[in-house]
């Protein structure tokens, strides 16, 4: 290893690196990312941005989430259109409603284009930091050192350039090169039976609600109908791979299908087509030495319930802190570890989330409102919107069922007589939020400035005269330790102050 390496390569700039390159300029981290393609892509693949992702734009940067809710449509959520053999039309509206999502100020579904999600994040850290991808730049190899990573860059005016790193993340895509390169295992299968084809498309005399996400669903068939910001619609269509016939104009395809379920719809202009095989993978690690795959490179699903590109950022917002804590000597190494332990697990669930909405409706095998309706009333429904919002994904341990906020959940908004917490937690340290000053003893708050104070880069202290309302109705005082990234580390009664120390010196180097 040269004496100076790049402490960060990203490789990939789309949704996960453009996100960690965010976090690392936030975090004051330098870093280079580099991506082959000559410039940033102008089509979109993904159309939803979730309510977990809206809140961690939100903790990242005002005028991010502020370009978000102003350029995307506000959905609340999905209508079922059914059609029987008979032509017979019904529908369930909702039927899976986001509104319901009241642990979060975002009770909605986000329709916006990934083009312009990556834009945004890319725009905020040219003009906060100064910092832009390096376009047409392709990582050609991949070589693990003692102490880092060589990697290999090809520019685009041929000439080669040799890079080393301590950490290289892969935020490479569902084909990594890095990955196989690595010889990286990964579980996988493909959707063998389906084909997927998305046709983004202006619409002429749609005669329904323009907010919802459609999906349309007969007897072999399923469509998705969803406008996005610029007045234009993705529709989205899922064929069995025996039924899907490469030579069919998909402008026709559509347009009959489309014509069964809305009276006098008409498709205009095209704006990009594109036709894929759905396929699974999950990687088995999403760590090998200083090397980290994040995004699609660790997992690709169903696009069904839109989770993909949220937990791709949702990695790398799990990953950057933690990359900034160990660079800056603020936390062990093994702090990284728990990269993969915490967002493996989520991959597999949001891996599950998908299969299962695309089982039940994608796989053209369901055209019966009756079964839909009993899903809906058995709560089935709600619970798979709790987990493609990504608001239930939690990293608690393993069979920690216990009630109430414990670690590793994701600490919600709470309103604080100082001002919102996401609002008050928006640094780069962990927050001590102290529930309440009343009920702690001087000795124990002198004891927990001190505690801060030896520590002001790691630790902010927010102090409450008073429980909240809707805060644990606790008679003792109780610390509530939140990590960088929003998701609770540790909670214990403020007498125990060993536990907090404890808990600090095993996971912070303070
Ligand atoms: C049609 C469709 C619809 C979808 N809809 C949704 C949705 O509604 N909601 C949702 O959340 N997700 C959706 N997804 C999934 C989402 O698009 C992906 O999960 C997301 O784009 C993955 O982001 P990423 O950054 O991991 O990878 P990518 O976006 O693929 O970015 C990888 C980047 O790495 C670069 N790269 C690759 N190899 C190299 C190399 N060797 N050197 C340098 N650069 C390299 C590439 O040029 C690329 O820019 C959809 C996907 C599809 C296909």
């Amino acid at each position: 290893m040269s004496q100076n390496p790049i402490p960060v390569l990203i490789v990939g700039s789309g949704a996960a690196g453009s996100m960690l390159a965010l976090e690392l300029a936030r975090f004051g981290v330098d870093y280079r990312c580099v991506d082959r393609l000559p410039a940033p892509s102008r089509y979109s693949r993904a159309v939803t941005v979730h309510a977990r992702t809206l809140e961690m734009l939100e903790r990242i940067d005002t005028s991010l989430i502020d370009r978000f809710l102003k350029r995307g449509v506000h959905s609340p959520g999905y209508v079922m259109h059914f059609i029987d053999g008979t032509g017979a039309r019904s529908e369930v509206r909702p039927g899976l409603d986001f509104t319901q999502l009241t642990s979060s100020r975002y009770p909605l579904l986000l329709l916006h284009s990934q083009d312009e999600t990556e834009a945004h994040l890319r725009n905020v850290l040219q003009e906060k930091y100064g910092r832009t991808a390096e376009w047409g730049v392709t990582c050609t190899s991949v070589v693990q050192q003692a102490d880092g990573v060589l990697a290999t860059l090809q520019h685009a005016d041929g000439r080669e350039e040799q890079v080393q790193c301590r950490y290289l993340v892969a935020a490479d895509g569902g084909n990594s090169r890095i990955r196989e390169q690595l010889d990286w295992q990964k579980d996988g299968t493909d959707y063998a039976s389906t084909v997927l084809q998305n046709l983004d498309v202006y619409l002429h005399d749609f005669p329904d609600h323009k907010q919802w996400v459609h999906y349309c669903m007969g007897p072999g068939h399923f469509v998705m109908v969803v406008q996005l910001p610029g007045g234009y619609f993705r529709l989205l269509m899922s064929q069995p791979a025996d039924k899907a016939d490469a030579a069919e104009v998909p402008q026709k395809v559509f347009s009959d299908i489309l014509a069964q379920h809305f009276e006098g719809i008409r498709l205009g202009d095209t704006v990009w087509h594109s036709r894929w095989g759905s396929r699974i993978h999950l990687a088995n690690s999403y760590r090998q030495g200083n090397v980290f795959l994040a995004g699609d490179a660790a997992h690709v699903h169903s696009t069904a319930g839109g989770q993909g590109m949220n937990c791709c950022m949702q990695d790398a917002y799990n990953l950057g802190w933690k990359l900034a804590y160990v660079l800056q000597g603020l936390a062990p190494a093994t702090l990284l570890d728990t990269y993969d332990s915490e967002r493996k697990p989520i991959g597999s669930q949001v891996i599950a989330a998908a299969s299962t909405i695309h089982e039940l409706f994608m796989a053209g095998r369901n055209s019966d409102p009756a079964a839909l309706l009993a899903l809906q009333a058995s709560g089935k429904l709600q619970a798979l919107v709790g987990q493609v919002s990504g608001l239930d994904y939690h990293y608690r341990a393993a069979g920690d069922d216990k009630p109430g906020l414990q670690a590793g959940d994701r600490m919600p908004d709470l309103q604080l007589p100082q001002g919102r917490l996401y609002e008050l937690s928006r640094h780069p340290c962990f927050t001590l939020l102290l529930v309440s000053q009343a009920v702690t003893s001087p000795a124990q708050y002198a004891q927990l400035e001190a505690l801060v104070q030896r520590n002001p880069h790691a630790l902010q202290l927010l102090a409450l005269d008073k429980a909240p309302a809707q805060f644990l109705q606790d008679s003792d005082a109780r610390l509530y330790l939140i990590r960088p990234d929003g998701y609770l580390a540790l909670q214990v009664p403020a007498s125990d102050l060993e536990s907090l120390e404890h808990w600090c010196q095993a996971h912070l180097l303070l």
